[in-house]
């Protein structure tokens, strides 16, 4: 079994001062209700192990709006803590729910770029906590031949915002070549609506060979298809988080099921402080120029 999600391989990624006093990450997820978002954040970050976790606490914090809930859990692996938070959207089904979700969504992490404009030149400039949204994944349907309008909507309303992740929900419902055929023609559609997707840093070419490969894999995997569940199965004395089938059992987190190992790995332990920086560097700053030259015209 997997006791811990992993951050604590963090030292790596993020300046030590910062590991030190801890640090923020969040996380939105976004698209149609019933694509399996709860379930795959549930997945990810283990939900159900850290409930009976006593040490440490792990507070809870529920803000429940119209469109968009968000959860809060501080965690502390091997004495690094991490604030997780999580921003998720209950129900968005139809066109015109979906266009008020996203309004909503793209409200959040505006008013987040906000508070942290106004900390950052208020008083308490070294004790900012940065609750600013760090990575959106967008969950496209399975089914279908490729991006709804909908969907291409939802996506330009938040690419210029958020360090966006395109993934494949539900994708145990596709075969393998299903999928492979499913992923091209989304990458070749969000390159043709232009949606600007997150961005993977260039490999260092100093990098060992295996680093390389993995990374190689990574960006290649893109949109990950996932599947998720909150069951935890066992097989010949082995236990796993799966899903059961008439036909038998997907392992979610085996590669060979699903791009969610890849997935984990990259939000929590790869690029978590890059999809931290690019927020900063890319969307932060266009947010913060565009308040500059409003205060200043
Ligand atoms: P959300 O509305 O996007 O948050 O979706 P949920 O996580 O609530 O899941 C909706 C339904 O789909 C539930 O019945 C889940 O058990 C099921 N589900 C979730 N993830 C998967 C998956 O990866 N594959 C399949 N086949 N079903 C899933
Ligand atoms: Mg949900």
């Amino acid at each position: 079994d997997r006791e811990y999600i992993g951050f604590a391989s963090l030292p790596d990624q993020i300046h030590r001062k910062t590991i030190k006093k801890g640090f923020e990450f969040t996380l939105m997820v976004a698209g149609e209700s019933g694509l399996g978002k709860s379930t795959l954040v549930n997945t990810l970050f283990l939900a159900d192990l850290y409930q009976d976790r006593v040490i440490p606490p792990v507070e809870e914090r529920l803000t429940k709006t119209t469109a968009i809930q968000v959860r809060t859990a501080d965690i502390e692996e091997m004495g690094i803590k991490l604030r997780l938070t999580i921003v998720d959207t209950p129900g968005f089904g139809d066109a015109l729910n979906s266009e008020e979700t996203c309004q909503a969504l793209s409200d959040y992490i505006d008013v987040q770029f906000k508070k942290y404009f106004q900390d950052e030149s208020g008083l308490h400039r070294k004790s900012i906590v940065d609750n600013r949204v760090h990575c959106c994944l967008y969950f496209i349907p399975p089914y279908g031949r490729g991006l709804r309008m909908l969907d291409v909507a939802a996506m330009r309303k938040l690419h210029k915002k958020v360090n966006l992740v395109p993934v494949i929900g539900k994708a145990d419902s596709l075969t393998t070549a299903e999928l492979s055929r499913f992923k091209s023609q989304v990458l070749q559609e969000l390159k043709q609506y232009e949606i600007q997707i997150y961005q993977f840093p260039e490999c260092d070419p100093d990098e060992d060979e295996a680093f390389k490969k993995q990374d190689k894999e990574l960006k290649d995997a893109v949109p990950f298809a996932v599947s998720g569940s909150c069951q935890i199965l066992e097989v010949n004395g082995r236990r796993f988080r799966g899903r059961i089938y008439p036909w038998g059992v997907v392992e979610v987190e085996s590669p060979l099921h699903s791009d969610l190992q890849k997935l984990r790995s990259m939000l929590i332990e790869t690029h978590l402080a890059d999809l931290r920086d690019q927020t900063h560097e890319i969307h932060y700053e266009a947010f913060r120029s565009a308040c500059i030259t409003r205060l200043t015209h």
